[in-house]
């Protein structure tokens, strides 16, 4: 039996789409050829490609409202740049909650004025930052939705007249949202969508072109836009899983139904935290992510046993980042419920314990 997965990422793929996958590397549309072997030109990968593109704008109800969509390489770290490179003109004004929207403010910098309109970080990032001021006349404003690291969510976008771009790295699909209030989102797929190597990024067009500079071809969206995400060779491999993915997700009954599934794993967990007196939450209450739960005991002498406890459970991925300590649960899309209930079974057995 599979392990209960709480990998921060790479992470959790449904067990079906794994299958899938894993046929798909054999023996491809029972064409007699893998996936793998195959030309990313032939009918059978652009058919692929163009269904990838459009279960994204289906799931998101951004069908006919002008967004392309892009799955390029280079990871959500290229897109901190590529973002500044074809979008920075003058100035452009971030919000900082945590070491993703750090480092895409770093790539940024190398562009133009950078305005950070708030931090978190006078509190290792524990909260989300509110009643900030947007300037008006920055190129964008931009935000990351779902703090990995350090387990805040975004529950609240701001109203702004200008272009919204946004890190959706590790919560993209997984909640309803009001897509079209952003401009730009893109998401490393390793969190919600599918294996690592491949980026999502939708786009609406009418926000490019605005730029002075020359873009050289492979960091600019006009490039990649203009032929269909097939500029060069895409990863065909994470993009054939990420469409597996968006298909099983749609097939569930798409973001609606997956919100619901979330909110109550998060609810199971984040109830037995607060319940619990061995153990307590990192973050502010009301800035709590769905997606990454983080805690810690409230008796460091019982770290030994609660390793064990959830290890013999057959648990994986609970230590915290580096950066944080403690643990963290990630309980993305694929995370049934019953592994998120096997680790509270083991908070309750440490409790007894104890
Ligand atoms: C993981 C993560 C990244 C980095 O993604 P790469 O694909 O490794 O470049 C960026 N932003 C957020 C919010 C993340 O969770």
């Amino acid at each position: 039996m599979k392990k209960h997965n709480f990998s921060a990422g790479p992470c959790i793929l449904p067990e079906e789409v794994l299958q899938k996958a894993s046929e798909a590397v054999i023996n491809f549309n029972n064409d007699d050829l893998s996936l793998l072997e195959i030309s990313h030109r032939s009918k059978p990968f652009v058919d692929v490609m163009e269904h990838a593109r459009a279960l994204t704008l289906e799931l998101l109800g951004l069908e006919n409202k002008g967004y392309k969509v892009l799955f390029l390489q280079g990871g959500a770290s290229t897109q901190f740049l590529m973002a500044a490179y074809n979008l920075l003109n003058k100035k452009a004004a971030y919000l900082n909650t945590g070491t993703w929207a750090d480092k895409a403010i770093k790539e940024a910098k190398l562009f133009g004025e950078l305005i950070e309109v708030a931090s978190s970080k006078d509190k290792n990032f524990t909260y989300i930052p509110k009643g900030y001021k947007v300037p008006t006349d920055a190129d964008y404003f931009h935000c990351t939705s779902n703090n990995t690291i350090f387990g805040t969510q975004i529950k609240e976008f701001p109203e702004l007249d200008i272009p919204m771009v946004c890190d959706m790295s590790s919560d993209i699909f997984s909640r309803q949202l009001d897509f079209s209030k952003f401009d730009l989102i893109y998401a490393g797929a390793q969190k919600n969508m599918g294996p690592a190597g491949t980026t999502v990024i939708i786009i609406k067009e009418d926000i490019l072109g605005k730029v002075e500079r020359t873009i050289p071809s492979m960091l600019s969206y006009k490039t990649h836009i203009s032929k269909d995400s097939m500029f060069n060779t895409p990863a065909v491999f994470p993009v054939y899983v990420s469409m597996l993915t968006l298909q099983w997700l749609k097939d569930l009954g798409g973001i609606p139904f997956i919100e619901k599934v979330n909110q109550k794993k998060a609810d199971l967990l984040y109830n037995e935290i607060d319940r619990n007196p061995l153990f307590q939450g990192v973050v502010a209450t009301e800035d709590r992510s769905i997606m990454n739960a983080t805690f810690t005991l409230t008796n460091e002498t019982l770290k030994d046993t609660f390793d064990s406890l959830w290890k013999e459970a057959r648990i994986n991925g609970l230590n915290g980042h580096r950066s944080v300590g403690g643990y963290r649960a990630s309980m993305y899309n694929a995370l049934p419920l019953y592994s998120v209930q096997a680790l509270v079974d083991t908070m309750r057995e440490l409790e007894r314990k104890a």
